[in-house]
């Protein structure tokens, strides 16, 4: 079938089948991460829609709205590719009108780690997909381990609004030498690049350790080391689903997360590790 490119809620309803919808969200800029969400969408659900929206209320004022990479034409092919059957693009101007009102709020836990390193930003990406959730209408929708503290507010967001969509996580696709892909790699010089390595380099080390101390004290290390063309923003090792930081003592699962600009680009990449135990 061919790939259907839908406008506004009107466009949705007639490309509407029988059976299971899957949304992936997305800002576009795809690649094979994005690819990979797509795939296990499709593997779950009669109809996949992939959205495609820079999203202007989940941006700073001083971050990378207005330069972030907009690659419509690929983006398309992409999806065909993958074997989507929707591609939702709606405009800035459909999704918020001028004098809109309500939006979300994502409470205290949408103000630590990344929230505390982006005012608002979690609010802004909480309301754009309750909004696509509300649009779409999706049986499922997949989302990447990369941005682990978003996937698990959207989880928080479904158990505290009741909504009646099964959200999966999907691990983080990486280049073969660790680097985890982001449509902000595009924006890494050769030599950037190479720096920005040490964010993978230095969870993996961290997740070889044992218990918390020494697992936030190796995965620092390295980051150390690649200073000051790197410029670490967060280390933090963190309950997966509340995203508080877990105690010396801490046993379970945790997410090991960093966030470090190299060069003009910031960068985020996370490992849930096996502490203690
Ligand atoms: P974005 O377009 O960056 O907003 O990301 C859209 C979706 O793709 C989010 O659910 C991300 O977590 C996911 N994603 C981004 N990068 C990767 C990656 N390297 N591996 C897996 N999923 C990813």
């Amino acid at each position: 079938m061919d790939l259907i490119v839908a406008r506004d809620r009107a466009d949705l309803r007639k490309a509407r089948g029988d059976g299971p919808v899957a949304l992936v969200p997305t800002m576009g800029a795809l690649h094979e991460g994005h690819r990979s969400l797509i795939r296990d969408a499709r593997a779950r659900a009669a109809q996949v829609v992939v959205s495609i929206f820079v999203n202007p209320l989940q941006f700073g004022p001083h971050e990378d709205f207005s330069r972030y990479p907009r690659t419509f034409d690929a983006d398309l092919a992409v999806c065909a590719a993958e074997g989507a059957d929707v591609v939702f693009a709606p405009s800035a101007e459909d999704m918020y009108a001028p004098d809109r009102q309500v939006s979300l709020r994502s409470g205290e836990m949408g103000r630590i780690v990344e929230g505390a390193a982006r005012p608002g930003h979690f609010d802004g990406m909480l309301t754009v997909v309750l909004k696509l959730f509300n649009l779409v209408q999706p049986d499922l929708a997949v989302f990447g381990q990369k941005d682990a503290q978003q996937l698990a507010m959207i989880r928080r967001m479904v158990a505290d609004l009741d909504l009646d969509i099964e959200i999966i996580g999907a691990p983080t696709v990486r280049e073969p030498d660790g680097l985890a892909l982001s449509s902000r790699n595009r924006y890494l010089s050769a030599a950037d690049r190479q720096v920005a390595l040490a964010l993978s380099r230095a969870l993996a080390a961290g997740a070889a350790q044992g218990a918390a101390p020494k697992i936030l004290g190796a995965a620092r290390s390295v980051l150390d080391a690649a200073a000051p063309a790197l410029d670490l923003d967060y280390l933090v090792l963190v309950d997966p689903s509340t995203f508080a930081e877990v105690g010396e003592s801490y046993s379970g699962a945790a997410v090991l997360a960093v966030a470090a600009r190299v060069g003009a680009t910031r960068l985020i990449d996370n490992v849930v590790v096996s502490v203690g135990g």
